[in-house]
């Protein structure tokens, strides 16, 4: 174990849970694994591939995502790697999936591992692990649903149930629930670590306006060491304050309406340090492999506390010392709430939407996400009921979705007004307790702007100031 990890992956040790993870994975244990952004999830897959046998099948919500650890692995040497998405010709596919067998490593998106010919192919091969990254995507109850997650279950069961390993960055005892139990894990091994980052700063900086929240925002970016993250809540704001920062900064921003391209474009342009500051939505920096992230700036208050805190944790991956600020003006609130109205479809808008789907109609009205939601739920109902009935039902299930939200906001909305540790008190959602007391949150006393730059100006001035003593009086200096 230990030679592969250093000549394969060219490391000298394993970082926390690791090798406990890995131990469980190579026998055979079902493992349900979170481990903190950045703490080298990928590794406790990619390292048992060297050693089981047979085929790893990895799926995880972002192509993009999937291309990086691919070009990863290909920049280590390893050929037998292949990433199975829409994107592949129907020749391509073909030629992949007649040789399907001989890959070590197959990426498959979930939309992908719907498709009966590559399931079929699948059967015939012996995968030796399933891998499923940012698996709390798989939770109704998790921060980033994705519907298509949920038929990941079923595949299992139809591949003679692999051995399976569940990994994400921030789960809920419920959302950890709900992994288990649609990937169906049986004699499952939890490992949970610390979700603590204690490099990283927590600050919160109140102004009275959203006109001195701009203010705010340029005075951090001018100040703070880059590059950073600014996350916003809706895609024009990305873009207007992308506008307010260029010019003196290299800037662009990101958004789920940028076509695929354009996105990839501007992630390349951060990851390869291309940019300074990147103003964008949350759709931005899932599975991001970025090391120096020095600040990360929340111009609006997330909604959730899990979608917060795996945004923090974009920062300081190299584990040097980093600050995530937020930016919190009176009124914030009615933002939130009404981004979680928008997410939900009214009682007319399901009436509709059920409607086209009994008359085969793609169109229904409802985001990607409700839409998904809503053929989950109706696989679960007698759809022999009338329209109206069946609206009833789901309305009832959406209420329930609703509720769950509402107290996620509410819990930021405490959090916000926080008069103790912030870092005690966001981490008591996920019932942990903080490892950093040093710097540790506007609360506990921490300063914004005590960076590495202003220390070692100090440190300057000190040694100087002592030397100067020195010369004036020809005498050591007490404590050198
Ligand atoms: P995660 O998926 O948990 O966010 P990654 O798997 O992307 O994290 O790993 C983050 C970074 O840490 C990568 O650059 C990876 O090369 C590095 N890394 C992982 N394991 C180790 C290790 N044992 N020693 C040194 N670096 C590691
Ligand atoms: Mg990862």
């Amino acid at each position: 174990m230990f030679n592969i990890l250093k000549e394969r992956f060219g490391y000298n040790s394993f970082r926390t849970g690791q090798k406990e993870i890995i131990e469980d994975v190579l026998n055979g244990r079902n493992c349900v694994a979170m481990l903190p952004t950045g703490g080298g999830k990928s590794l406790c897959y990619q390292l048992p591939g060297y050693i089981l046998n047979g085929s790893v099948l990895i799926t995880s919500p972002l192509i993009s995502l999937m291309e990086d650890q691919v070009q990863q692995l290909r920049n280590r040497g390893e050929k037998r790697v292949v990433a199975l998405n829409r994107f592949l010709s129907y020749r391509e596919k073909r030629d992949v999936l007649r040789e399907l067998a001989s890959y070590r490593f197959i990426y498959a998106s979930p939309e992908i591992l719907q498709s009966p010919l590559l399931i079929e192919a699948l059967t015939r091969i012996n995968i030796s692990l399933f891998v499923v990254d940012e698996a709390h995507c798989i939770s109704q109850w998790g921060h980033d649903f994705r519907p298509d997650f949920l038929k990941l279950g079923l595949l299992r069961q139809t591949l003679g149930y692999p051995p399976c390993l569940a990994l994400t960055a921030t789960a809920t005892r419920q959302v950890i629930d709900d992994i288990v139990t649609t990937l169906k894990l049986d004699r499952v091994k939890q490992h949970m670590y610390p979700l603590d980052r204690t490099n990283i700063c927590l600050y919160v900086q109140y102004v009275h306006t959203v006109e001195e929240k701009i203010e705010a925002l340029k005075q951090l970016v001018a100040t703070l060491p880059k590059p950073g993250i600014v996350y916003v809540s809706s895609r024009q704001w990305a873009e207007t304050l992308a506008q307010t920062l260029h010019g003196d900064y290299r800037v662009s921003y990101y958004h789920g309406g940028m076509d695929g391209e354009q996105r990839l474009l501007i992630q390349q342009q951060f990851v390869y340090d291309q940019l300074d500051v990147i103003c964008c939505t949350n759709a931005f920096g899932m599975g991001i492999d970025k090391s120096n992230v020095r600040f990360v700036i929340h111009f609006h208050l997330p909604t959730q506390p899990e979608a917060y805190w795996q945004e923090v944790g974009r920062a300081g991956r190299d584990g040097n010392e980093s600050i995530a600020v937020l930016l919190y003006a009176p009124g914030d609130e009615q933002l939130g709430q009404a981004m979680i109205d928008m997410e939900f479809p009214t009682m007319e808008q399901i009436v509709y939407a059920l409607h086209a789907l009994q008359n085969g109609q793609k169109e229904t009205g409802l985001t990607d996400v409700q839409q998904g939601l809503i053929l989950y739920w109706l696989e679960q109902v007698d759809k022999q009921e009338n329209i109206h009935t069946l609206a009833k039902q789901l309305y009832v299930r959406i209420e329930q979705r609703k509720q769950e939200k509402m107290t996620k906001w509410a819990f930021m909305q405490r959090w916000v007004n926080e008069q103790t540790c912030r870092r005690r008190a966001i981490l008591s959602y996920f019932e942990q307790k903080p490892l950093r007391n040093e710097r540790c949150c506007d609360r506990c006393g921490a300063h914004l702007y005590v960076n590495a730059h202003i220390r070692q100006n100090q440190q300057v001035q000190l040694r100087s100031w002592r030397e100067e003593l020195r010369s004036m009086f020809a005498v050591k200096v007490e404590n050198e």
